[in-house]
């Protein structure tokens, strides 16, 4: 059987992986194809498989999403290592690696609205299209941040990154430049953000091998980066094809049945769900009913027929 998805260069790290979805809604079967996967690669490296909750952005969390997301992937046949952790009770962690990288004088507040870097960024000298931060706050005076901070108007925190882009081996991307600019590293609002949280955590759960979608291999130069500024080293990175709709366009609601709740009222269980998503990345056939153990053992053959070479 010819596997759709092909991997590249070996595990440069331990095979310890994750999952960590975010609490804002139900998973829908793209989420649960990168739960599976994350999920067999460890275990077909004899890894732990963690669970944690990203649950740092307040306003969108909805709690009764923590226990559904954990049901579903039981229902999948997942098992996971230790507890679920939420990130919300770890922002203890997050504030020391945040002031560390202030003590390296690698943080700056940032007063800029969403709207001010749009516009910064469609000014004339500015590229189309960029979202990159134009470095507006960057170099301010301590008598301008002085007047800024009297406006009451609460400051973001960024990152003062020096280089425009960082190389990164993924080992489904290949060799691979992920664009950096002076990110956030706290939101306004005190949340730390994203790219803060998962280096901490990782590094702290010790994490070897991050297996997530796609859609996130922008944001790993970032990751990467932190790590470098901590003293971290990062983890290996699969970064998984994302799952397309029938229009081809990346999986979302409006394809109609894309939870598992849906694929069981058309009557297809849960395990005929995890065949369905196994079969999408070449791991069996749809036709097959293969156990887990199957499942892992098929894995385990990807993985070490991964190409040494990286493209
Ligand atoms: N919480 C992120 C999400 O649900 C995933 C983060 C990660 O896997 O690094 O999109």
């Amino acid at each position: 059987m010819s596997a759709v998805l092909s991997l590249y260069g070996p595990n440069t790290a331990h095979p310890d992986g994750r999952f960590a979805p975010s609490p804002t809604g139900v998973l829908h079967l793209g989420n649960l194809r990168t739960a599976l996967l994350a999920w067999l690669f460890a275990r077909a490296q004899s890894g732990r498989f963690l669970v944690r909750l990203e649950d740092l952005d307040s306003g969108r969390v909805r709690t009764a999403f923590y226990d559904e997301q954990l049901r579903d992937l039981v229902a999948l046949g997942l098992d996971w290592d230790g507890p679920v952790v939420r990130q919300s009770e770890r922002t203890a962690l997050y504030e020391r690696a945040l002031r560390t990288l202030d003590t390296a004088g690698l943080v700056y507040p940032c007063w800029c609205t969403r709207a001010e870097i749009r516009n910064a960024a469609s000014a004339p000298h500015g590229t189309p299209g960029e979202d990159r931060y134009p470095g507006t706050c960057r170099n301010l005076s301590e008598a301008e941040r002085a007047a800024r901070t009297a406006t009451g108007r609460p400051a973001a925190v960024r990152a003062r990154v020096e280089t425009a882009s960082v190389a990164l081996h993924d080992r489904c991307a290949g060799a691979t430049v992920a664009p950096l600019d002076d990110f956030v590293l706290q939101r306004s609002d005190r949340a730390f953000a994203y790219n803060l949280a998962v280096v901490v955590d990782d590094h702290d759960q010790g994490v070897g091998e991050v297996v997530r979608g796609a859609d996130l291999l922008e944001t790993t130069g970032r990751q990467v980066w932190l790590h470098g500024q901590l003293g971290l080293t990062p983890p290996s990175y699969i970064h998984v094809p994302m799952l397309l709709g029938s229009d081809g366009a990346r999986l979302a609601k409006r394809h109609g049945a894309v939870t598992l709740a849906d694929r069981a009222a058309l009557g297809e269980p849960p395990a005929a769900v995890r065949t369905a998503l196994a079969a999408s990345v070449g791991l069996c056939e749809r036709s097959d009913a293969p156990t887990l153990d199957e499942l892992i053992a098929r894995s385990a053959e990807l993985l070490t027929s991964a190409n040494p070479a990286t493209p």
